[in-house]
């Protein structure tokens, strides 16, 4: 992490806490981890390995050293056992909720799974937070939510139907967080993130995100296939300013944010083509690496064709203000060797 918003910062180094992060082993939870450990908190992780990594905590121990590690303990289990959640919940403050079955096409092959994990999975985390009393439950939601809705940039109160099991799991989760504030007073955050990448991302299989995946097969020199022609357009996001949104809606005054959903972006559309240009060019400056030409196929089933999202509620509620760019967040993971 480059730097940590300087409120975050001196909130968390004033007191000690105990933190549940599910799908620690994942992307985005192991980046999580990271910063809290650096940061002296205590933090409980939760992850089944089904698409997570030991690879990834392995990476993360050395990252933060031997000392802040001792601060973090590794339930192995999953969500969809209310009593695994139950027990993960325990002496908990603040619950990071990560964990899910992500893609849009591995959803559509088998819908059950993503139901199970991201529907079943999440009520059963909701239920044991709120019987544990937990002061912040913050959770992944996404841009999917918005499906057909024709507006850009998404504003949170706009959206359409969804367009796969993926999308309609995570509008099933914000609803079900909004039932629980009304019927039990129980106030959750929801995060609209919006193409995340970073280091620790999975480059491997069909379900791979676009960057990782682009960034593997340049690398290795293999086809790199753009789905469409090019012109589809995402808001791509550094992992850093995910995490920085993270702490920033667990550490907010509770009356600003509680109930509410945030979009969490760059804030700004960058189509496939250019996304292309920007990593070839890129990686073509490192040794090794040859000028690269993509390679085009079907528009991808359940895919939105423009993604692009207006960050000013998170701004002006949570204080988020991205410092990553979507070039420099690129740069930075397209220098790491590994
Ligand atoms: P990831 O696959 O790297 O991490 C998810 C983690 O959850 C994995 O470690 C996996 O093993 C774990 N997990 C899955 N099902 C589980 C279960 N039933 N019990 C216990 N652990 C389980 O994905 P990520 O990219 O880090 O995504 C984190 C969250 O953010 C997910 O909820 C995802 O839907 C959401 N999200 C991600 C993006 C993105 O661009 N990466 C965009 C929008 C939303």
């Amino acid at each position: 992490m480059n730097h940590l918003n300087q409120v975050v910062e001196n909130i968390l180094s004033s007191k000690s806490e105990t933190w549940l992060i599910t799908g620690v082993a994942g992307f985005i939870g192991s980046h999580l981890l990271q910063v809290l450990l650096q940061q002296g908190q205590t933090v409980v992780g939760l992850d089944n390995f089904s698409t997570g990594y030991r690879n990834n905590l392995d990476s993360v121990k050395n990252l933060v050293g031997s000392n802040n590690w001792k601060r973090f303990s590794l339930i192995e289990g999953d969500l969809r056992d209310l009593k695994t959640c139950q027990k993960a919940c325990e002496k908990v403050v603040v619950v990071l909720h990560q964990a899910a079955l992500g893609s849009v096409p591995r959803s559509i092959k088998d819908p059950l799974a993503t139901h199970q994990s991201n529907v079943d999975g999440f009520l059963n985390i909701l239920i044991a937070a709120r019987d544990a009393g937990v002061r912040s439950f913050i959770y992944a939601s996404s841009s999917s939510v918005y499906g057909d809705h024709p507006a850009l940039p998404r504003k949170e109160d706009s959206i359409g139907r969804p367009l796969s099991p993926y999308a309609l799991s995570k509008y099933v989760d914000e609803c079900y967080a909004e039932v629980f504030f009304k019927s039990y007073g129980f106030a959750t955050v929801g995060l609209r993130y919006f193409n995340v990448f970073g280091s620790r991302q999975n480059t491997k299989g069909a379900y791979a995100a676009v960057i990782p995946r682009w960034r593997s097969e340049m690398i290795n020199g293999d086809p790199v296939t753009i789905f469409g022609d090019g012109s589809t357009s995402r808001d791509f996001c550094f992992v850093d300013n995910v995490v920085e949104a993270n702490l920033l809606a667990a550490t907010a005054q509770q009356t600003q944010v509680e109930g509410e959903i945030f979009n969490i972006a760059f804030g700004e559309q960058t189509s496939l083509s250019e996304l292309f240009e920007i990593m070839s060019n890129l990686l073509s400056r490192r040794a090794g690496v040859n000028k690269i030409k993509p390679v085009y196929a079907e528009f991808r089933q359940g895919d939105v064709a423009h993604s692009v999202a207006d960050i000013s509620k998170a701004k002006e509620l949570l204080g988020y203000c991205p410092s990553v760019s979507v070039r420099a967040g690129l740069e930075m993971l397209l220098a790491e060797n590994t």
